[in-house]
């Protein structure tokens, strides 16, 4: 029988087939490409299983190619890494502009890492309900930075109910990864979207960087129109995962879309003469804030190169 897995605690996984829900062990061994992982399945990894008819539970005997996954390294043991989700359709990010303030350099990296993972990205602008004149002309600016380079924007009031309909929307029948730090608003915007949820209920804890001793525990909630939510406690900052210098610019769609004009095939977008990403900046075609950010990534990533 062929399920999706929403919960994982390590060595148990829940897997959706149908309308059923069952508990299910691993039998083999799963292996990730390229990476050693601390955990072989993870919540949205398509699987088949054979039902254990007397226990009433499974066994896992197959894991279907991933379209994509997002991992976490984990600190103390560089050279594990954690599966945290796969097959995601969409990741977004609650931002807001004011009590906190995200700045634009966090959200460029949060689009920079989901374009590194091949998931396609969104923006939900929050607290909309404190937004002054002024404020909903900032809000403006910056929603045209990210819309014109293919990232749709929300803007929402989660205190209020403003707006959530166009979020469940875009949500419906998708895998979506839901990001943003603390005090945005996520949670509150999670239980909008998920009334029926008590999240306290379904402590997850935290995934922490004792490694290997700790229990993992990811789980994904069926949304009521249909769809999946990954909430990612305790996972602050989805991190760049390791991205070539080389390749910064190709997680960056409007300098993507250029770069091939440039007129050295090698070029680094920095001060090269006829680079047409420069000339874009210049002009005021790329922004000049997203501009800045990939020159903190591409510097940040400087030792690693
Ligand atoms: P999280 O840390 O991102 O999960 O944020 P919470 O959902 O816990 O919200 C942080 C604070 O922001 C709380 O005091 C919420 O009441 C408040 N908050 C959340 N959404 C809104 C909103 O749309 N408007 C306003 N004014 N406050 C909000
Ligand atoms: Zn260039």
């Amino acid at each position: 029988m062929q399920g999706l897995i929403i919960r994982s605690t390590g060595s148990w996984y829940q897997v959706k087939s149908g309308t059923d829900v069952i508990d299910c062990r691993i039998k083999g061994k799963f292996r990730t490409k390229g990476i050693t992982t601390t955990n072989p399945i993870a919540v949205g990894d398509l699987v088949d299983f054979d039902m254990e008819p007397e226990q009433g539970t499974g066994v896992i005997t197959r894991l279907y190619p991933r379209k994509n996954y997002i991992i976490r390294r984990s600190v103390n043991l560089s050279k594990q890494a954690q599966i945290i989700a796969a097959n995601l359709d969409l990741a977004i990010l609650v931002v807001t502009l004011a009590s906190p303030r995200t700045s634009l350099g966090f959200i460029d990296r949060f689009l920079v890492t989901a374009e590194a993972y091949d998931i396609r990205a969104a923006l939900v602008f929050n607290k909309l309900d404190l937004f002054s004149e002024e404020g909903l002309e900032i809000l403006a600016d910056y929603e045209s930075i990210y819309e014109d380079i293919g990232y749709p924007c929300y803007e929402v009031s989660a205190l209020a109910g403003t707006n959530i309909d166009e979020v469940q929307a875009i949500l419906k029948d998708k895998v979506t990864l839901i990001s943003g730090h603390s005090g945005v608003g996520k949670s509150s915007l999670i239980n909008r979207l998920l009334p029926d949820l008590d999240l306290r209920t379904h402590q997850i804890s935290e995934w922490s960087d004792k490694g290997m001793h700790t229990t993992t525990f990811a789980e994904m909630f069926e949304l009521p129109q249909g769809g999946y939510l990954i909430d990612t406690p305790g996972i602050r900052e989805l991190g760049v995962i390791d991205i070539e210098k080389q390749e910064l610019s190709h997680f960056f769609p409007e300098m993507r879309e250029r770069m091939n004009q440039c007129r050295f095939n090698n070029c680094r977008h920095i001060n090269e003469p006829g680079c047409m990403v420069l000339e874009a900046v210049e002009e005021g075609e790329i922004a000049q804030s997203r501009y800045d950010s990939y020159l903190s990534i591409y510097h940040a990533n400087e030792t690693r190169a």
